[in-house]
C-alpha cells in the first residue's frame, strides 16, 4: 500500500522542519536538484524503520496529524490524507547534496554551505581534521580544499564535502563526484548520524541507514 514517509524534527515559529523519502530527480535550471516527496511502501518503509530501531506515527485523519505533530518522529502518512491535506509537504524543491547522497533544500540552506568560497577559520577546521596534508599525497605544502559532490552540480559547502588537497593534486581533479575522497579523509560514517541514533550498530542496521540516508531530503513547510 502506498503511502508517503517524513521525519518531523521540529515544530517552530509555525513552521515543520522535516526530512522525508526523495527518489530520481532532475536538475533545476541553476545546475541544482529539484527533488520531489516519493511514495513509499508502507510495510516495507516500517519494516526498513524497525530495522534501524525505529516507530512511526500512522496519519491518516486530523487526530492522527496532530497526534504525530506532539510526538514527532517518523510518520507513514495515508496517500489520499497526505495528498489533500498535506499538499504543501509534497512540494518540489531545489536542494543541495551532501557527500554521501541526502538532500537540503535550499530555502533552508545557510548562507555559507550555499557559497563556493569559505571563511579562514573554517578551512583551518578542515586542514586539521585532515592532519594539515593532502589526502591524496604526502605534500604538507600548498594545500587547499576540494568540494567531494563537486560545487557545479550542487555540492555543499560544508565540513562533511570539503576534504584537502594539495594544488598539483586538486589540479589533476576534474568536476566529478569523489566519494573516494570522502573515504580517504577518514568520513567514514555514509549515512545522515540521526539514522542510526537510537539502534544497535548491526550490519542490517548500517546497510539500511545508507540506503534511506541517500535519498533522503532535510526541508520545511508551514505546518498548517
Ligand atoms: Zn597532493
Amino acid at each position: 500500500m502506498s503511502a508517503y514517509a517524513f521525519e518531523l524534527k521540529l515544530v517552530c515559529g509555525g513552521f515543520a522542519y522535516f526530512s522525508t523519502l526523495t527518489m530520481g530527480s532532475k536538475p533545476g535550471d541553476g545546475g541544482l536538484e529539484v527533488r520531489t516527496p516519493s511514495c513509499v511502501d508502507r510495510e516495507r518503509f516500517a519494516t526498513a524503520l524497525a530495522d534501524i530501531g525505529l516507530g512511526y506515527t500512522y496519519v491518516h485523519d486530523d487526530q492522527s496529524f496532530y497526534d504525530w505533530t506532539c510526538i514527532q518522529g517518523w510518520a507513514i502518512a495515508d496517500l489520499d490524507f497526505a495528498r489533500q491535506h498535506m499538499s504543501h509537504w509534497l512540494k518540489k524543491r531545489e536542494c543541495l547534496i551532501s557527500p554521501y547522497g541526502s538532500y537540503t533544500d535550499m530555502s533552508i540552506a545557510s548562507d555559507s554551505i550555499r557559497k563556493r568560497t569559505f571563511r579562514g577559520k573554517f578551512k583551518k577546521r578542515i586542514l586539521d581534521r585532515d592532519n594539515n596534508k593532502c589526502v591524496l599525497c604526502p605534500r604538507t605544502d600548498q594545500l587547499t580544499l576540494q568540494h567531494v559532490r563537486p560545487y557545479s552540480g550542487g555540492g555543499e559547502t560544508s565540513f562533511r564535502n570539503l576534504v584537502t588537497l594539495c594544488e598539483p593534486c586538486n589540479q589533476n581533479m576534474g568536476a566529478e563526484s569523489y566519494r573516494f575522497l570522502y573515504d580517504l579523509a577518514g568520513l567514514r560514517s555514509s549515512y545522515e548520524p540521526s539514522m542510526l541514533r537510537s539502534a544497535q550498530f548491526t550490519k542490517n542496521a548500517m546497510i539500511r541507514a545508507v540506503q534511506l540516508s541517500s535519498n533522503i531530503m532535510h526541508t520545511r513547510c508551514e505546518l498548517y
